[in-house]
């Protein structure tokens, strides 16, 4: 993507040629385009790298320099890892001091594809779920003194219990709408408030879709037959995003972010690095690449999916065993962990090894990690070096087959993570 500058009140118009940054993806001078922090093997299909990062790191955030430093580091991962990563739908972002992840492109992550069948699908367990429960409530009163009492009371109370009954179902949840429960009529713009996010141009649309017949509309006011309705989701970034993981991105903010330099949102296949962290040295981290140690994460679990005659298996089982070997050695003295972070478990152990085989030494004092380099690696942990040499260099048949990830695909934020609502329905 290539960042938009914005123009001033009252400025002229300039050429198209001149009003527009220089073009950051320098493919033919790929060896020149590289930090020199970096370390990488000669690349013969640098045309095809160039799309597949253009396709994966959204750039539109970045000023011209920080777009430029992140490129030259990235560029030292090989094209077909950067295909295969592209192919897992990966997203690199950073994220801007101040900001949280729904001011980034992330949103897009947790935006699914099929919202508009799940509009629909709501829509039919909304509908039967209604008409169930009236029929079932008709026929026990249907034969009681007091039928029109009965009926008067199920339509007072019958908002929560419908909600309560399509929350206890597995559908609504799954699909992530939350229904509202109605005390009287109420204008579009409540409801629209009430979801929460950004305006939505199709709000009334998706509501018509969502609740059929139930939706009753008087002048600009709007109620249901059965005093309630589902609500869409919410728009972040323009994209639809269930209301739970709106409220993950935005807890997912700049302090957070900030603490631990980036993060690999792997169920999200996203890769986010706070911008402070971008620059080379960069405060508190100096020379740690903080970008190609969390893309080793993204890495490692792309190469877990491969299936290749059980090539992923193989990986996971050598890395645990790698780091199991490492672990008890440098009890007794032999410490081949090429920093304090590659020792807390096999995941970052690997990450710590993709970010040591892709960085040199640069010997100025700044390395936060001074062995966390090729050379070290190389010399100091020779199976762990060749194992990640043997990813980046594997000649990789083009109709390779990854497992599926391995989440549920309705539920992309770690569900640990997310705040809960403590009434899982709105009341208006
Ligand atoms: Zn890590």
């Amino acid at each position: 993507m290539i960042q938009k500058i914005a123009g001033g009140l009252g400025s002229q118009p300039r050429p198209r040629a001149e009003s527009r940054p220089a073009e950051p993806f320098c493919a033919s001078l790929d060896q020149a385009c590289l930090s020199s922090t970096v370390v990488a093997a000669p690349e013969s299909d640098f045309v095809a790298k160039e799309q597949h990062l253009k396709s994966v790191l959204d750039t539109s955030n970045l000023s011209q320099a920080q777009a430029n430093q992140v490129l030259s580091e990235l560029r030292a991962i090989p094209s077909q890892i950067w295909k295969m990563l592209a192919r897992t739908g990966l997203r690199i972002v950073s994220l801007p001091p101040g900001q949280d992840l729904s001011h980034t492109s992330a949103a897009r992550q947790f935006s699914p594809a099929d919202y508009e069948q799940r509009l629909k699908r709501a829509g039919d367990c909304l509908q039967s779920t209604v008409q169930r429960l009236d029929t079932e409530n008709h026929q026990r009163w249907e034969r009681m003194p007091d039928a029109e009492m009965q009926e008067g009371l199920w339509a007072m109370q019958q908002g929560p219990i419908i909600a309560e009954e399509l929350i206890a179902g597995p559908a609504v949840r799954q699909l992530g709408f939350v229904p509202a429960v109605l005390s009287r009529p109420v204008r579009l713009e409540e409801l629209e408030e009430a979801v929460g996010g950004e305006h939505n141009p199709e709000f009334l649309k998706e509501m018509k879709l969502l609740n059929r017949d139930l939706l009753e509309q008087q002048g600009d006011l709007f109620s249901s037959t059965h005093r309630l309705l589902l609500l869409p989701y919410p728009r972040c970034q323009g994209q639809p995003v269930r209301q739970d993981h709106l409220k993950y991105l935005k807890g997912q903010n700049d302090q957070m972010l900030r603490a631990s330099m980036g993060t690999n949102y792997w169920q999200s296949a996203l890769v986010v690095v706070h911008q402070e962290f971008l620059p080379d040295p960069a405060p508190e981290a100096g020379h740690h690449r903080v970008m190609l140690h969390e893309v080793g994460h993204a890495i490692d679990h792309l190469v877990d999916r491969i299936q290749d005659g059980g090539y992923g298996q193989n990986h996971r089982q050598l890395v645990q065993r790698l780091f199991q070997r490492d672990t008890v050695d440098a009890r007794e003295g032999q410490d081949r962990f090429s920093s304090p972070r590659a020792k807390d478990n096999p995941r970052e152990y690997f990450a710590e090894a993709v970010e040591s085989y892709l960085t040199r030494d640069q010997a100025d004092g700044q390395e936060s990690k001074p062995n966390n380099n090729h050379d070290w690696l190389k010399a100091h942990n020779p199976e762990l070096f060749a194992h990640v040499d043997e990813i980046f260099k594997r000649a990789y048949s083009d109709d390779l087959k990854l497992d599926p990830m391995p989440e549920n695909p309705e539920y992309k934020a770690p569900p640990d993570l997310l705040a809960r609502t403590r009434k899982p329905y709105l009341e208006l």
